[in-house]
């Protein structure tokens, strides 16, 4: 497919083929591809102890299993977890299709809710009210576009309610802190901050951990399967990009940060997800108050491509369809959803961006903006 868009949203920014070739040449050495290597195992200990050092709540070493995406990682923790079935999971409806379709997939029922118009996420209040009145057996809670969730309080409210919480943090590597007691998946794919190309991580008790990453074998014990699994492991190749990118990974984040700043100083903060003083998102949501429509197509117009993430809201897929949404306040549906809806944009937001792009995009903007 030809792109022709002048300014693309999404480009990714990976290590280079130099950056990469030591570690493929490690795998020309060890003639092991797959099935947990030296580098795949390698990897997911750098891993470990990176997200160790990011989150205060883990005193020890968190387990840690790699995947071949987000999406495997999420369907293989639901399936690890044993929960009844069907579970009722709670999700946001504003998040990516493979947030509810790991839940559908593992043959559970995704029950759709609205968001916080603070943080735009499902968060911990508002699922204990759900939980009151609604039959639920467990939270998927989604860090949308990146931002973290308040894992601490996530934590909490497992501990109070009884109810299990997993969490869909696959666009917050570098932003999300850990808790023991809350599994959390990750994506590495190409577009992520922290990209690979493709894969997934799952942070978790060692328990869960260790079935999950049995499930991604064939659930092979003694060279039978016992249980029915698949295949989604990390290939050797993808965890020499992984062990090459935790290498230049404060270098991404300080080009995607500068990005940022530029944005902030062009178009104002207040237009812009509230933790953005303080975390670089994934995806860049810009607040058009009301005139998203209108934004949109100027900067399409301007050859400026733009993405409406994640809009329509996952009821509203026909692959959701037969999914619960619980009712807002008064009855009203969705409402903090269908709000936003008019208000965010995805905005062009890599790390390859010029000033000169940025005030181009930024002018589009304000010249729409003031009509
Ligand atoms: C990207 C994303 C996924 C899927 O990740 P893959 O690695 O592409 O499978 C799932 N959930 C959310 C919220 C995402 O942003």
């Amino acid at each position: 497919m030809q792109d022709t868009w002048k300014i693309k949203c999404l480009v990714p920014d990976l290590p280079s083929a130099e950056e990469v070739l030591p570690y493929l040449k490690e795998i020309d050495q060890n003639r092991w591809y797959s099935n947990f290597g030296p580098l795949v195992c390698q990897f997911e200990k750098a891993m470990a102890s990176k997200l160790q050092q990011e989150s205060p709540a883990l005193t020890n070493l968190p387990s840690i299993a790699t995947f071949s995406s987000a999406t495997t990682a999420l369907e293989l923790m639901l399936r690890a977890a044993d929960l009844p079935k069907p579970a009722r999971i709670l999700t946001p409806a504003l998040t990516f299709s493979a947030t509810a379709a790991s839940i559908k997939i593992t043959g559970h029922t995704p029950v759709f809710c609205d968001v916080d118009p603070a943080s735009w996420c499902l968060t911990p209040e508002l699922a204990k009210q759900i939980a009151d009145q609604h039959p639920i057996d467990a939270v998927l809670p989604v860090a949308i576009y990146g931002y973290p969730v308040d894992m601490n309080a996530w934590a909490a409210f497992q501990h109070e309610t009884g109810i299990p919480v997993f969490v869909d943090a696959a666009a917050a590597l570098g932003n999300q802190s850990l808790h023991p007691d809350v599994p959390t998946c990750f994506s590495l794919h190409a577009t992520k901050p922290f990209g690979i190309g493709e894969g997934g991580l799952l942070v978790a008790g060692s328990e869960l951990v260790e079935r999950a990453r049995n499930l991604s074998n064939f659930a092979f014990c003694d060279g039978t399967s016992r249980e029915v699994g698949t295949n989604a492991k990390m290939a050797e190749v993808l965890a020499a990009y992984g062990l090459a990118q935790i290498k230049r990974f404060p270098a991404v984040q300080v080009r995607r940060q500068t990005v940022l700043d530029r944005y902030i100083h062009f178009l104002g903060a207040r237009r812009f997800h509230p933790q953005t003083a303080h975390y670089v998102p994934g995806t860049l949501l810009f607040d058009a108050e009301g005139k998203a429509d209108e934004v949109e197509q100027a900067l399409n117009k301007a050859q400026i491509q733009t993405r409406k993430w994640y809009f329509p809201p996952l009821n509203e897929h026909k692959a959701f369809h037969t999914g619960d949404v619980i009712p807002g306040k008064d009855g009203a549906f969705l409402p903090v959803i269908s709000e936003l809806k008019t208000r965010l944009i995805g905005l062009p937001f890599h790390a390859f961006l010029t000033e000169e792009e940025l005030r181009h995009i930024a002018d589009v903007i304000t010249r729409t903006l003031e009509n």
